[in-house]
């Protein structure tokens, strides 16, 4: 039985995640939920806002004294938070599971030095889906030489407040680690007015916000013959939840080290 905390977890992902875990209540308890200081719901039993049912736990804000009763933190939050969890986790010996996505490169660094003492799985998509879209953009990319010109498309809901998505990021990496290339002189975010030609070798990354979309992320290869085109839709955050459910399952017993989702699925 995995003893669970969850930070973040009034909100939409923290919620799905109770709910999953209480699905999954031969593998995981709920020890504690914790969010941000000044949220209504701090105090309330957390059956009050989500599925997981049959607990005394109540919402918290303070990570650091659940800490000592728990084997796992899943955090699903905000960017310093995150951060703010895995040194915690570090100092108290607990394995933890970021999913908060827009951490800059100072900010994975840090979960880098967490992950000296204690595991990290660190991903910012947790559906199996797009953990195999990354595994074969990458090996498009490493077949098609810079003749194919490579176009990231992601679409999210309105409320997403970082952009582009940690998802096309990662996409963005992958393939330009696949072409033995930097982001930063060949990715291209977003155009406008007299760009001029497209260069050889870019890598496109766009975004576009509307309504309610989960995540879609589309991959083109194109020359001026063919296109091939790869595309991953979430349908529900769920697939997020149990993503992270199952990376929690994969921690729970692992040495101290940074670990992603292709770790966790067995795709590396
Ligand atoms: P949300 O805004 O609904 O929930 C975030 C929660 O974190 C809120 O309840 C907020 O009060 C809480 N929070 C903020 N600061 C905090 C702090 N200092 N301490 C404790 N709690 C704090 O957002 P969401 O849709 O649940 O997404 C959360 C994060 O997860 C985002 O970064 C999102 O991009 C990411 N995400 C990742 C995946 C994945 O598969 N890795 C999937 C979906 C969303």
């Amino acid at each position: 039985m995995i003893r669970l905390a969850v930070c973040g977890a009034a909100g939409r992902m923290g919620r799905l995640i109770l709910a999953m875990a209480y699905a999954q209540r031969g593998h995981f308890e709920v020890r504690a939920a914790v969010d941000v200081p000044g949220n209504p719901l701090l105090g309330s039993p957390i059956g009050s806002f989500s599925e997981y049912k049959n607990t005394d736990v109540r919402l918290t804000d303070s990570l650091k004294s659940v800490l000592p009763d728990c084997d796992v933190v899943i955090d699903f939050s905000a960017s310093e938070q995150s951060v703010k969890t895995a040194q915690e986790c570090a100092q108290a010996g607990v394995a933890v599971v970021i999913g908060t996505t827009g951490l800059n490169a100072g900010q994975v660094a840090l979960l880098d030095e967490a992950a000296k003492s204690v595991p990290v799985v660190y991903a910012p998509n947790m559906s199996v889906g797009v953990n195999l879209l990354f595994k074969l953009a990458g090996m498009i990319a490493q077949m098609l030489d810079e003749d194919y010109d490579v176009e990231i498309v992601e679409a999210h809901h309105r409320f997403k407040k970082d952009a582009p998505s940690g998802t096309a990021c990662r996409l963005a990496e992958i393939i330009a680690q696949a072409r033995g290339v930097s982001l930063e002189t060949h990715g291209n975010y977003g155009r406008k007015g007299m760009v001029g030609e497209r260069k050889a070798g870019e890598i496109g990354i766009h975004t576009v916000r509307m309504g309610n979309v989960v995540g879609d992320h589309t991959v083109t290869f194109a020359n001026l013959g063919e296109r091939i085109e790869l595309t991953h839709k979430a349908q529900s955050r769920e697939t997020f939840a149990l993503g992270a459910l199952k990376a929690a399952r994969f921690i729970a017993d692992k040495k101290s080290g940074r670990y992603d989702m292709q770790d966790v699925l067995g795709l590396r």
